[in-house]
């Protein structure tokens, strides 16, 4: 027992950062309406647009390219969901965008599946076989793609999209959400269309985020009203959400150039493990990958069960994506990499962030080693 709780499910959550409490509360205080002209709208305005200014830097891009959104979950529906005539979507995406192309393939969008590598990265080259023979090359075409994956952390071939797609006159929709504030996001240079972000997971308030989209992105606004978002998103703006996003986005941007020291924590808890459980597998661990994220499987012990034992020892951990953790059965994304089943039906991942400390995976390591000695002497 290491009476605490020791919080590794970042990609699912982050605890919340003290600048962007302390950001939100105060934007809670402030009397006004952005977009009332008196002084106390002004004040309101400020906070939205400095917010601005942090989450555009954040994407190295202009301020007038972010668009406040609910989360990523409405930024990937407002992208996918367009008037498509071909989308091209990998099978390890999010549900967010999954779910969004499968209603598009109903409504006779044609929808063609990337598929991945046993490594974790999608197979973008696809994308040009069909658009180039012309089985797939209805206009407008989308390409969506992450920028690392929610389950495993696997940097996919954004750039080597981006270029192909910008040479052929489709659009790419990034999904920027488990790569912000852990790899720099070149939004302008890349010169893709749009990109999601959720402030959660950079350690924001949750029920904020944004779609950054080029100036001459033609997406339809999505919801109409009072013109708000330069007549893109109509709303009051979430002013606490996001005033709470942006300090929040200030510090993760702060945090992209320290990756190494998240990386050198991940790689002792992975090192520790093994010694523990020679038979433990790291699913990608061989391909590039983010800082924070690691993908173990023991074999012969359920992902559920190790879950529940971690949790009761004070560890917080998930089975694959959180949003769908409530589910039981392999993860689509393993399934797209044809991790064996049995290695597949055993993988927790732990993500780590912000607030890790060396501490926290010397206490992981010694709650590893009680459950282990635990199930040696179950099956004794
Ligand atoms: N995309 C990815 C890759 C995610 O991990 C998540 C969160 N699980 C989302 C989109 C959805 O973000 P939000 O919670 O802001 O709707």
């Amino acid at each position: 027992m290491i009476g605490r709780r020791i919080y590794m499910d970042y990609n699912a959550t982050a605890p919340l950062r003290p600048v962007a409490r302390q950001a939100a509360y105060s934007a809670l205080e402030t009397l006004g309406n952005p977009s009332s002209i008196h002084a106390e709208g002004r004040s309101a305005r400020r906070l939205v647009e400095e917010a601005r200014e942090h989450i555009a830097r954040l994407a190295n891009t202009t301020a007038s390219n972010v668009v406040f959104t609910s989360g990523a979950t409405e930024a990937n529906n407002w992208v996918l969901g367009a008037d498509w005539k071909t989308i091209f979507v990998p099978l390890i995406e999010h549900e967010s965008v999954l779910a969004v192309a499968r209603a598009a393939m109903q409504r006779g969008v044609q929808v063609v599946a990337l598929p991945s590598s046993r490594r974790g990265e999608t197979d973008v080259t696809q994308v040009a076989d069909y658009w180039l023979r012309g089985h797939a090359s209805a206009e407008p075409a989308l390409v969506a793609i992450q920028l690392a994956n929610n389950e495993t952390g696997v940097l996919q071939p954004v750039r080597e999209t981006a270029s192909f797609c910008r040479q052929h006159g489709l659009a790419v929709h990034v999904d920027g959400v488990q790569g912000a504030g852990r790899m720099a996001i070149e939004f302008d240079e890349l010169g893709v269309d749009t990109l999601s972000l959720s402030s959660h997971k950079i350690g924001g308030p949750m029920g904020v985020g944004a779609l950054i989209m080029r100036e001459d992105c033609r997406l339809s606004p999505l919801m109409i009203g009072g013109g708000q978002e330069r007549r893109r998103r109509a709303g009051t703006e979430n002013v606490p959400g996001i005033a709470g996003f942006g300090a929040a986005a200030e510090e993760a941007l702060a945090e992209v150039g320290r990756m190494s020291s998240l990386a050198s924590l991940r790689d002792r808890l992975e090192r520790g493990v093994k010694q523990v459980t020679p038979a433990a597998e790291f699913i990608a661990s061989n391909a590039e990958r983010l800082a924070n994220t690691s993908a173990i499987a023991v074999p012969g012990i359920s992902s559920e069960t190790l879950l529940i034992k971690l949790d009761l020892a004070g560890v917080a951990v998930s089975t694959g994506s959180a949003c769908s953790s409530g589910k039981v059965g392999s993860s689509h994304v393993l399934t797209a990499m044809e991790v064996p089943t049995d290695i597949a039906r055993g993988a927790i991942r732990i993500s780590l962030g912000w607030q890790t400390s060396a501490d926290d995976i010397t206490a992981f390591l010694e709650v590893w080693k009680e459950i282990a000695v635990q199930r040696k002497r179950a099956a004794a």
